[in-house]
């Protein structure tokens, strides 16, 4: 099953904010970024595909304004973002070039994929940027979206850009190594899951919540995973502590968890209702 993974040519890789800062500063960690620009350039160079999902907006507007954690009302996170995605994408975009590629800004709501005439647009950007060379980089469009409309997370962003690009792999760079029967950071037993074919045989799995600075955790990557596999891609979920997985996993290595694609389900965009 691995080893068809070797031949994957349309790859999205999701990375979360909890991966991106140090903790105790809550600032930008270069070399990470640095190292995962290296590793996705190194992916476009071989002939395929790239999207990069990355949350940090807010977290980055946060840090260059000064303003604590605890600051989380709606219009602070929508001007920490403004503020943070522009810096954001600057250092990809800086970085990318060293490696001779141009990074891209995409960024998205779940208006855009709900309605057929934005998702067809961004269908056809995707489409360009690919043609072009160029490496898009996704996040939410967070300074114009309120609860009632936000992803919330980048994990389902993710599954839903691997649907609307026909992806053949969404890698999520997480915390952890993968899926665990139990949390593994509370019970020393709990037994890794490399594979998982049927997800229904895992759901209620992971616990809900996220990290300090990310707001996903197993839960919402379950719930990524219906969504992508649905769609007829396979996701893997890895550790984000060592970049080299990623490379690992192109290279048909066991790495991670991987939730296989359904072969049966019949996806359709409309199912995505905008939460009530
Ligand atoms: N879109 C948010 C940001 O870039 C983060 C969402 C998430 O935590 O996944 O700051």
């Amino acid at each position: 099953m691995r080893d068809s993974i070797k031949n994957k040519k349309r790859i999205v890789v999701k990375i979360g904010s909890s991966s991106l800062f140090y903790k105790d500063t809550g600032k930008l960690d270069y070399l990470k970024i640095e190292r995962l620009v290296r590793v996705l350039s190194t992916l476009a160079n071989s002939g395929r595909d790239v999207i990069l999902v990355s949350s940090g907006a807010i977290a980055t507007g946060r840090n260059s304004m000064g303003l604590s954690s605890n600051e989380r009302s709606i219009p602070v996170r929508q001007a920490c973002a403004a503020i943070g995605q522009a810096q954001l994408i600057t250092v990809y975009q800086r970085l990318f070039a060293e490696y001779g590629r141009t990074a891209a800004q995409v960024l998205l709501t779940r208006y855009t994929i709900h309605s057929e005439l934005t998702r067809t647009n961004a269908s056809n950007t995707f489409e360009e940027l690919f043609r072009l060379g160029a490496i898009p980089i996704v996040n939410e469009n967070d300074t114009v979206t309120t609860e009632e409309i936000e992803f919330g997370d980048n994990d389902c962003l993710s599954a839903m850009v691997a649907a609307l690009v026909e992806a053949d792999l969404l890698i999520l760079l997480s915390d952890i190594d993968g899926l665990y029967d139990s949390d593994p950071r509370k019970n020393p037993d709990a037994k890794f899951i490399p594979v998982v074919n049927d997800i229904e045989s895992v759901e209620g799995m992971g616990s809900g919540a996220g990290t300090e600075y990310g707001t996903g955790g197993m839960a919402s990557k379950i719930e990524a995973a219906k969504i992508a596999c649905g769609a007829g891609t396979d996701m893997i979920i890895t550790n984000a502590g060592d970049l080299d997985n990623i490379i690992k996993i192109m290279r048909g290595e066991e790495c991670g968890t991987l939730f296989t694609a359904s072969s049966t389900s019949k996806f359709e965009f409309r199912e995505f209702d905008i939460k009530d």
